[in-house]
C-alpha cells in the first residue's frame, strides 16, 4: 500500500470519508493512525497514544497481537472465504464448539453474522419466529430496558429507541415496551414492578425481553447488579417469555468473567439467546454470533422450509474471522490473560476512593475491567462541546478516550501495562484540574 504523509492522509480523509457518529462540519480532524502495538496507537507523525477505550470496545489482547495476526494470515493462505449455506469449514465448527463450551447453560447452537447489530437482528427474528413455529399466535412484542443500546439497524434501533440516538428514524421503528433500568435499588423495584405489570397483562403478546446484562454501555456505562438481572430473567422464564442477552459489549471478560451471563447464572437467571461481537475476534475482524439454547433451535426444525430461519449474510462464518476468534479464545487459556484482567480491575478499585472524593466527579464505579464516572457539567449530550473538549484534551496528553456525554470511562485492552493505566489515572487528575478552571464561572465557561 502507498505510504501517505500525515497531511496527505488527512486531506484524502477530508475529501472522501464520512465518519460514523460524527458531525462532519464541526468535528476536529480525525486522529490519523498508522500503526498499533499492544495498548498503543501511533499516528502518522510518530506520536503514541494509549487506546483507553479499546477502539470502541473491540480490542482484547492489544493491537496487532502477533498470535491473532498469524492465525489470520495462515487461514488466508488456506481458505479465505466460502459461503456458509450448504457448506462448512474447520474454523467455523471449531469456533462454534468452543463458544458453546465457554458460554453458560443452556447455550447449544451458534448462528454467525457480521456485527453487533446483525447479531441482535438475528436474535429478534429468532424470538419472533420461535413462537410462530411453535404455533403460539400473537407473541409479537419485545420488552427492552430504558436507555439500552443494541445497534444501528432497524430492529436494533427499535429496541434501543429510548437511548435517544435515533430521533430521525422514530416513525419507522416498531413498538417496543420499555421498562426502567435497575441501576439502583429504587430503579430495581420500578423495573420489577413494570415487568410484572407487563407480564401479568400481556405475557401472551410478548416474544422476548432484550437487555445488556450488568452494563448498559452506550447509554453511559450504567451498571446493574447480577442478582437483579437474574430476577428479570426468572420472571420472564416463568411467564413464557424468551430472554435475549446483548453481550456485544459485556462479552469477552469486560465484566470480569468471560460472559456477564456467568455472573447472572450464579443467581439462577439465564438467557435463551446471547448475542456476541466486538471482542469475539480480539478486535481484528468484523464478526458476530447469536448463541441459542437447544430449545430455541429445535423450534426451527420441521419438514417445511418456511420454518427455517431464512436469514444469512454473504460473509457468514467468514473463515478469517473464525480463525481470529479461535486465536483470541486460545489467549484466554493463558493464566497471564486472567492475571492482567484482575490487575486492571484492582487498579480501578485502588483509584476508586480518590475519584469518589474528587469534587468534579460523580458516581465513580467499577465492573470488571470497566471503570466509569461522570464529570460535573451542565452539558451531558453525546457529542456536546463538553465531550469534545474532554476528548481533545486527553488526546493532547496521549490518551484516546471517547466520552459518552459527560461520562468518561476506561475500557483498556487486557495487555495494558500497569504503568500505562497508572499514568492514565494521573493524566485524568491533570485533565480534571483544567476542567475545574473551565467550568468555574468566568470567560469561556459558557462553552460548558
Ligand atoms: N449492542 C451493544 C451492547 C453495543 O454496545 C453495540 C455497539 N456499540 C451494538 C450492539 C452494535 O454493535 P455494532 O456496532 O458492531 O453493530
Amino acid at each position: 500500500m502507498k505510504q501517505l504523509t500525515h497531511t496527505q492522509l488527512l486531506e484524502l480523509d477530508a475529501q472522501y470519508c464520512w465518519h460514523p457518529f460524527t458531525q462532519m462540519q464541526t468535528a476536529a480532524p480525525p486522529l490519523a493512525v498508522v500503526r498499533g502495538e499492544g495498548e498503543f496507537l501511533f499516528d502518522a507523525q510518530g506520536n503514541k497514544y494509549f487506546d483507553a477505550v479499546s477502539s470502541w470496545w473491540v480490542n482484547i489482547h492489544g493491537h496487532s497481537n502477533p498470535t491473532i495476526a498469524k492465525a489470520i494470515a495462515q487461514q488466508a493462505l488456506e481458505l479465505e472465504h466460502v459461503m456458509f449455506a450448504g457448506v462448512t469449514h474447520p474454523p467455523a465448527v471449531q469456533l462454534a464448539e468452543r463458544l458453546v463450551h465457554n458460554a453458560p447453560a443452556p447455550m447449544a447452537k451458534v448462528f454467525y453474522s457480521d456485527n453487533g447489530s446483525t447479531a441482535i437482528e438475528v436474535a429478534l427474528k429468532m424470538a419472533f419466529q420461535y413462537w410462530q413455529n411453535k404455533g403460539v399466535a400473537g407473541k409479537s412484542r419485545i420488552v427492552a430496558l430504558e436507555g439500552g443500546y443494541h445497534g444501528d439497524t432497524f430492529g436494533a434501533m427499535a429496541t434501543g429507541k429510548s437511548s435517544g440516538f435515533y430521533a430521525p428514524f422514530a416513525p419507522w421503528l416498531f413498538h417496543v415496551d420499555f421498562i426502567p433500568t435497575g441501576v439502583c435499588a429504587c430503579m430495581e423495584e420500578q423495573a420489577l414492578a413494570a415487568l410484572d405489570h407487563l407480564l401479568a397483562n400481556s405475557a401472551g403478546e410478548i416474544a422476548a425481553l432484550v437487555l445488556e446484562p450488568l452494563i448498559q454501555g452506550a447509554s453511559g456505562m450504567r451498571f446493574m447488579r447480577a442478582a437483579h438481572v437474574a430476577e428479570l430473567c426468572k420472571r420472564c422464564e416463568a411467564a413464557g417469555v424468551l430472554v435475549i442477552f446483548d453481550e456485544v459489549f459485556t462479552g469477552f471478560a469486560r465484566t470480569g468473567t468471560l460472559f456477564a451471563a456467568e455472573q447472572v447464572a450464579q443467581f439462577g437467571g439465564q438467557a435463551d439467546i446471547i448475542c456476541i461481537s466486538k471482542g469475539l475476534t480480539g478486535g481484528f475482524m468484523p464478526m458476530a454470533a447469536t448463541l441459542t439454547s437447544q430449545a430455541v433451535y429445535d423450534a426451527f426444525l420441521s419438514d417445511q422450509v418456511g420454518h427455517a430461519l431464512l436469514h444469512g449474510h454473504s460473509y457468514t462464518a467468514n473463515p478469517l474471522g473464525c480463525a481470529a476468534a479461535l486465536a483470541n479464545l486460545a489467549l484466554f487459556d493463558e493464566e497471564s490473560t486472567w492475571a492482567n484482567i484482575h490487575r486492571i480491575e484492582a487498579t480501578h478499585q485502588r483509584w476508586l476512593p480518590t475519584l469518589a472524593c474528587h469534587p468534579l466527579i460523580e458516581n465513580p464505579r467499577v465492573c470488571g475491567t470497566v471503570a466509569a464516572f461522570e464529570l460535573k457539567s451542565s452539558h451531558s449530550q453525546y457529542g456536546s462541546s463538553a465531550s469534545q473538549w474532554i476528548r481533545q484534551t486527553f488526546l493532547e496528553l496521549g490518551i484516546v478516550v471517547r466520552p459518552l456525554g459527560n461520562t468518561v470511562y476506561w475500557v483498556p485492552p487486557y495487555c495494558t501495562e500497569p504503568e500505562t493505566l497508572e499514568n492514565a489515572y494521573q493524566t485524568l487528575m491533570h485533565v480534571l484540574q483544567r476542567w475545574g478552571s473551565l467550568i468555574a464561572p468566568g470567560p469561556g465557561s459558557e462553552l460548558f
